[in-house]
């Protein structure tokens, strides 16, 4: 669910509190999502309701008045999520040395530090010169008292985004370059892939290869390689109901979000799929046309 999108347009306080409590009472799983919450830490009391005890965050406010670690705790928030900007073009606009600050901090402050390292072409670039340039990104966030290292792929949804996400194959090398490093960190430092990190079939041979993790096809396990839009619903604050948090323009709204319920058009494009082979909002980028 949206809660906010920009400081001054967000989902009335109260109203918020109803919502969640109605999707909660139907058997829903509640996930706050919207702006840099620290903005309104009001809005840190929904966080309890839901049940949701962690936050996404780009670490500066944190970093400015170092009391929101208290108040984060109050919420009963224990894990931190921060995006580390270590591209060399500089896409995550944020000084490295406030989230190394953050980082350390929020460890000596007792919360699970992830940390989000977004894949770009550069990066791609740095691999291949230099064999060893992942284990030396795991090596940074762990120094600094980091728990958990995300390799994030962003959707490329402008021109720009698309000149700098890696390609399909690119992304291929990324997923085997990180079940790699999860076997070699396996219980000292936890390595994973964020949601839109696709190649489903891939990542289950990698799984079985590096981890020795044997996971069913979704057709044996029905486990959703892609939940959007058959178990995953975005409410937006415009109470229109989308599949995905990256498939949210008009084309994609599924439903709509009444008296506290979710309620589906009929004939709805779904994207969700039991065997995907990617990421669908990542390869919609790429024309990819799905099978019917
Ligand atoms: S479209 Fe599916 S796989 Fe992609 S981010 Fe959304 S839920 Fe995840």
């Amino acid at each position: 669910m949206q809660f906010q999108k920009e400081a001054v347009k967000r989902r009335n306080l109260n109203v918020a509190k109803r919502d969640i409590e109605n999707l909660l009472s139907q058997g829903y799983r509640v996930h706050l999502r919207g702006t840099e919450i620290i903005l309104n830490p009001e809005y840190l009391s929904l966080f309890p309701l839901a049940g949701q005890a962690y936050l996404q965050t780009n670490g500066a406010l944190l970093h400015l008045n170092q009391s929101f670690f208290l108040k984060l705790k109050d919420a009963g928030l224990h894990t931190i999520i921060l995006t580390y900007p270590i591209d060399p073009e500089g896409i995550v606009d944020m000084s490295e040395r406030v989230i190394q600050d953050v980082i350390g901090t929020g460890s000596v402050e007792g919360f699970r530090i992830v940390v989000n390292i977004i894949i770009t072409k550069s990066i791609m670039k740095l691999l291949e010169q230099d064999a060893a340039y992942f284990r030396g990104i795991c090596d940074c966030p762990i120094d600094l008292g980091a728990h958990e290292l995300r390799f994030v792929r962003l959707i490329p949804f402008s021109q720009e985004l698309r000149r700098i996400s890696p390609s399909l194959c690119e992304t291929q090398t990324i997923i085997e370059e990180s079940f790699q490093l999860e076997a070699d960190y396996k219980g000292k430092f936890d390595i994973t892939r964020a949601g839109q990190m696709g190649g489903f079939d891939l990542r289950r041979d990698l799984k079985h290869r590096y981890l020795g993790v044997s996971v069913p096809p979704p057709n044996e396990s029905h486990i959703m390689d892609c939940p959007a839009g058959a178990k995953l619903f975005v409410v937006d604050l415009d109470n229109l109901v989308y599949p995905c948090l990256y498939l949210r323009n008009a084309s994609w709204a599924i439903g709509t979000f009444a008296e506290g319920r979710i309620v589906l058009k009929k004939g709805a494009h779904v994207p969700g799929a039991l065997h995907a082979i990617d990421c669908p909002a990542y390869i919609e980028q790429y024309n990819y046309k799905f099978p019917v």
